[in-house]
């Protein structure tokens, strides 16, 4: 990195690296607030990693430790996002999901997914014999479940073009081919060296780090942020395979999770399409790319609950990968969401492991993002 000069810096108010669903709701959060704000995107459109290669989900917030940031920030950005959707005329369907379960064990565990549900706030959880389940969904063959009403789907690009439009109404800008390379804290800013074909370097009052995979690299890449501040990264691909025509549901359906995780599930897109997954595979390096032998495993663990499934239907179809902070068989990390009360850099702040349910979250991670700033 060649050595940042204040002298030949650009001065900017707020600087937001990554034009993913959560760069874009910080940014948005930071011109509501009256800054003036410039997001740098090292690739040439909005939301081309993580934020376009989800389910597209509107979590309840079942599953997460009670009082985490997970947990808080999923329930208070889940009822946002309903309401900026119907504010703005986002694609999204408050479709429900459906938590299934089949033999005794497995019914066992449904109460204790109430008790941690109500823990966390979501307290509408139904249960549901099998009667209600074959009128709610036909294809179905469990015998019990829970209802949870407050799931939906969501148009993920919808939802960062509005993000997108608020930011340049209030003035804010999209810089795209503009990877942030480094950066170091000095007392007058944050200087940030920016690479791309019109390589710069920037002045800026306030540096928000919302660059997913790139975040942890990011970074170790400021001098004057000490480096124990900054977790290590791991990756954790996870594969989809969708099945050709209209699903036989209407809901989405999840097995009661499983030791590794939420089992394979079914969602559905807004055009009422069914895809699979995600599975879990720890990998070194990005690669999106999806086996077609991977669909194997998925039939017989389908078939648990819709024993219809035709062999061969399942088709590849994306993958998105998990910036995780913890590596494989260690429990899930709570979102990292550093600020100067945690790092001690003034007008810094770092977002580590936003992986499920930062797309929920987004309207709330910019909020507290924002109130970091302003403590
Ligand atoms: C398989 C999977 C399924 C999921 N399903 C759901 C779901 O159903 N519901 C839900 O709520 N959440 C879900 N999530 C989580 C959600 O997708 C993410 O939390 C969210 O998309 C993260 O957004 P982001 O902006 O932090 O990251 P990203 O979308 O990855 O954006 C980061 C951006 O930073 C840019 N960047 C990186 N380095 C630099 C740099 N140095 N300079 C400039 N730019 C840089 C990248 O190009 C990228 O555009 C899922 C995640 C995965 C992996």
């Amino acid at each position: 990195m060649p050595a940042l000069s204040i002298a030949e810096a650009v001065p900017v108010d707020c600087v937001v690296a990554g034009a993913g669903v959560v760069g874009l709701a910080v940014a948005r959060a930071l011109a509501l607030a009256g800054r003036e704000v410039l997001v740098l995107e090292a690739h040439g459109l909005i939301g081309s990693e993580t934020s376009a290669r989800n389910s597209e989900v509107i979590h309840a917030g079942i599953y997460y430790k009670p009082g985490s940031l997970k947990a808080r920030l999923c329930v208070n950005g889940r009822d946002r996002l309903y309401v900026y959707c119907a504010e703005r005329g986002i694609g999204h369907r408050r479709c429900g999901k459906l938590i299934v379960a089949s033999g005794e064990a497995e019914i066992a565990k449904l109460d204790g997914i109430r008790t941690q549900a109500a823990a966390c706030g979501v307290v509408d959880l139904a249960p549901l014999d099998r009667a209600e389940i074959r009128e709610m969904e036909p294809a179905l063959a469990v015998d019990a479940a829970l209802l949870s009403p407050s799931t939906g789907i969501i148009d993920s690009h919808g939802l960062m073009l509005a993000l997108q439009g608020d930011i340049e109404d209030r003035g804010g800008a999209i810089a795209f081919n503009a990877p942030i390379l480094g950066g170091k804290v000095t007392d007058a800013g944050i200087l940030l060296d920016v690479g791309g074909a019109e390589p710069m370097t920037l002045l800026a009052t306030t540096f928000v780090n919302s660059a997913g995979h790139g975040a942890v690299a990011l970074a170790n890449a400021i001098e004057g942020l000490d480096q124990g501040h900054v977790p290590p990264a791991y990756l954790c691909k996870g594969s989809y395979y969708s099945l050709p025509g209209r699903a036989p549901f209407s809901r989405l359906v999840y097995p009661v999770p499983e030791a590794a995780g939420l089992g394979v599930h079914l969602t559905l897109d807004l055009g009422g399409q069914a895809r699979f997954g995600p599975d879990t595979e720890w990998i070194e390096a990005v690669d999106y790319n999806v086996e077609p032998a991977r669909a194997e495993r998925f039939y017989g663990a389908i078939r648990r609950y819709w024993p219809a499934l035709p062999d061969g239907a399942l088709v590849p179809a994306y993958a998105g990968i998990r910036p995780k902070i913890t590596p494989p068989g260690a429990p899930a990390a709570d979102f990292r969401i550093d600020g100067p009360a945690e790092h001690g850099v003034p007008e810094l702040v770092n977002l580590f492991g936003i992986e499920s349910p930062g797309l929920t979250a987004s309207l709330a991670i910019g909020d507290l993002v924002v109130d970091k700033l302003t403590r």
